[in-house]
């Protein structure tokens, strides 16, 4: 007879005892931090898993640790982070506080490159362990790379940014899901005007924190 799952996924957050996901959450980094399950682990500084709460209702994940990351142990730290920080901001969103951030690998690609699909692949099952035990109800998936990573859907960012699904099956299943543009093509795209990708960022994020407000509302 199989063991019942220590944790339902779509619930969101609040489900999960939070001394023991705080114990799970620190195995799992040390576990990463050993990891050799894929090349990426010959050039790393150190294995960037997680910043932000655990807590939150909100997941994001991106790519993959740049040198500032790897050099702090931390994702989204560097200039991309910053915007991103900046623009959760505009929305009431704190980063550190309202969202749990995390990438797609947790090891920093040699020259910044976009790591393999067969990286991806082996790195799956700490980033499922991360969505299990974090639990959250709103996922952005912040870029292609983390659209290609976590849903199997190669290119078409411009038109799935924005869109909301709803995850199905294993780990995803139940939760809202939202790809939205990864902040380095936004440094590349400065313009504010309307229309432009840093301006419909900004619709997208106000439509994450709509949402949250409703899964949050009292019934
Ligand atoms: S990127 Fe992921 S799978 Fe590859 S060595 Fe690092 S932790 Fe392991």
């Amino acid at each position: 007879m199989s063991a019942a799952p220590l944790f339902e996924p779509g619930a969101g957050a609040g489900t999960v005892d939070a001394v023991l996901q705080a114990r799970e959450l620190e195995v799992l980094a040390h576990d990463c931090e050993g990891c050799r399950c894929c090349s990426l682990a010959d050039g790393r500084r150190t294995a960037v898993v997680s910043r932000g709460n655990p807590r939150a209702r909100l997941m994001l994940i991106g790519e993959a640790p740049g040198a500032q990351e790897d050099e702090q142990g931390l994702p989204f730290v560097g200039r991309s982070g910053q915007l991103l920080d900046r623009l959760l901001e505009s929305v009431g969103l704190d980063s550190n506080t309202d969202a749990y951030v995390c990438n797609i690998v947790k090891c920093r690609p040699p020259e910044n490159r976009r790591p393999t699909a067969q990286e991806m692949a082996a790195c799956r099952p700490w980033l499922e362990r991360q969505i299990q035990l974090m639990d959250p109800a709103v996922i952005l998936l912040v870029g292609a790379t983390a659209v290609e990573g976590l849903l199997g859907i190669k290119g078409g960012i411009t038109k799935l940014r924005g869109q909301w699904s709803r995850g199905e099956g294993g780990s995803l299943e139940g939760r809202w899901l939202m790809p939205i543009f990864h902040p380095s093509y936004l440094l590349r795209h400065g313009s504010l005007e309307p229309e432009s990708p840093r301006w419909l960022t900004g619709q997208d994020l106000q439509e994450v924190q709509r949402r949250l407000a409703q899964l949050t509302a009292p019934l």
